[in-house]
């Protein structure tokens, strides 16, 4: 989960004013956008009543060995907190996704063994010392009081429905396994659901249709029914043969933690800070592993080298931070023109590349391949044209337009076997472009202009 505030203890004045404060009022919390801090509050409110009103009827509910299964999952829930702290640690400084917390392992597991009171006070057990050992300083007091309450509301739906049935044949029977599958989807609908509407209330898009891609993007639902799974798991070794079996819950729950930190790794190294496209390292190796699979199908593909106009010049009048914004949205438009399968780099600087490996050429003619790209560098070219970037800055708001970009492309196989050599044309042409004037497409090995290359007389497209 991305940070839904700066927080440091600062907000912003009109006019982008930076003025100090004091005291509550210095909270990053008081930063944020009016829905999501109703949802914020709407939701800790929730937690802390349903919490506190459930105690009187749980207390007659209560099986016998209840502290020693209470101590025994925050125990287990610190100690898998600790024997993988560097892995925690690193999730938290570049989370952008969802914040899945392997620690649901316990705090099912309480759902699953517990009245939803106690429940409760596990994850509140579990929550406080990973504050304490690894968010605090990284991410402010609301977020983790937050994350709490929607884990809080989780057990509490999650209790709610293993409460259904008797608690001695929840691992036992047909009818109990249906309830911990139901517990399961009801712990991960209420927390999911809970994150990502925050999430996507304090980002730009806030509809329907973000919070579902959100939603169901990625592997984070997989792992979080991953981490669900051996909590139920333990529950049913804790519950039926003694609290001690969560013990060997610890090994394959490292193990987990440890893929996830490989994955992000891996997708951090190929990623570009400032522009969230490929980097140039990692645009080299898919696009080459692309365009093999092309050269295999006998397929076509394209090759796009962008480089900004002029881009010294925005630096120059607005300086290099809003040089930086305008980078990011102009990677984003370029993402946005293209289909899902393009791959977008960002080479250098201020230029970029997109590797074309699916375009539709309706005949095996060389040229069919160009058309196509230079449709796509066309469309890019006038979106960029059309770009207005905001960026507030401490007198107000700057906005800059009027940007341009020179395009040059290549095709495969028309204009070179391999990526090296779709590169270096591709590479000529956009240069060729600048000398052309700029804000202009150049294609192939003869920079031909864009408005030249069409389709050859036999082909009825
Ligand atoms: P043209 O390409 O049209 O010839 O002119 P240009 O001004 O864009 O020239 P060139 O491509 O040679 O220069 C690239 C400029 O891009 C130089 C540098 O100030 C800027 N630049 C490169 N990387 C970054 C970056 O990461 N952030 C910012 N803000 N600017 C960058
Ligand atoms: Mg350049
Ligand atoms: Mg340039």
């Amino acid at each position: 989960m991305g940070d839904i505030a700066g927080d440091d203890g600062r907000v912003k004045g009109f006019r982008g004013m930076r003025v100090p404060r004091r005291g509550v009022t210095r909270w990053a919390v008081w930063t944020l956008p009016l829905p999501v801090l109703a949802v914020i509050l709407a939701v800790e409110l929730l937690a802390a009543g349903t919490f506190a009103t459930s105690i009187p009827h749980e207390i007659g509910l209560l099986p016998d060995n209840w502290p020693l299964v209470t101590g025994v999952l925050i125990a287990a829930g610190i100690l898998s907190t600790e024997a993988s702290l560097g892995v925690e640690r690193m999730r938290h400084r570049s989370d952008e996704t969802p914040h899945i917390d392997l620690s649901s392992v316990w705090t099912f597991a309480a759902a699953a063994l517990l009245p939803g009171a106690v429940a409760g006070l596990v994850v509140i057990g579990i929550y406080g010392h990973l504050y304490m050992r690894v968010w605090r300083g990284g991410i402010p007091p609301h977020r983790t009081i937050f994350s709490t309450a929607t884990v809080v509301l989780a057990v509490q739906a999650a209790s709610a429905v293993t409460g259904l049935v008797e608690r001695g044949s929840l691992f036992q029977s047909l009818p109990g396994l249906a309830a911990v599958l139901l517990a399961l989807l009801a712990y991960a609908a209420v927390n999911m659901v809970l994150v990502v509407a925050v999430i996507v209330l304090s980002g730009p898009n806030r509809d329907l249709a973000t919070f579902l891609h959100v939603l169901t993007r990625g592997d984070e639902a997989v792992l979080e029914f991953a981490t669900l799974s051996m909590g139920a798991l333990a529950a049913g070794a804790m519950g039926a043969l003694g609290p001690a079996y969560a013990v060997l819950v610890l090994p394959p729950l490292i193990v987990l933690h440890r893929t996830v930190l490989v994955r992000q790794l891996e997708e951090a190294a190929s990623v570009d800070g400032k522009t969230g496209l490929l980097n140039a390292a990692a645009w080299h190796v898919r696009a080459a592993r692309a365009l093999r699979r092309v050269e295999r199908t006998g397929g076509r593909a394209g090759l796009l080298v962008l480089d900004l106009d002029h881009f010294k010049l925005v630096n120059d009048q607005y300086g290099h931070l809003v040089g930086d914004h305008v980078l990011a949205a102009i990677a984003a438009a370029v993402r946005d023109e293209v289909r899902d399968d393009d791959l977008v780099g960002r080479f250098g600087g201020e230029e970029f590349v997109v590797l074309l490996p699916s375009i539709d050429a309706p005949s095996t003619d060389s040229e069919d391949g160009r058309i196509a790209a230079v449709a796509v560098a066309e469309r890019i070219r006038s979106r960029v044209a059309e770009i207005r970037v905001e960026v507030p800055d401490a007198g107000g708001t700057v906005v800059v337009d009027n940007l341009t970009v020179s395009i040059g492309g290549s095709s495969f196989p028309a204009d070179g076997a391999d990526l090296g050599q779709l590169l270096e044309v591709a590479d000529t042409a956009m240069y060729a472009a600048k000398r052309a004037g700029r804000n202009t497409v150049r294609m192939g090995l003869h920079a031909v202009p864009s408005g030249v290359v069409r389709p050859a007389p036999h082909n009825h497209t």
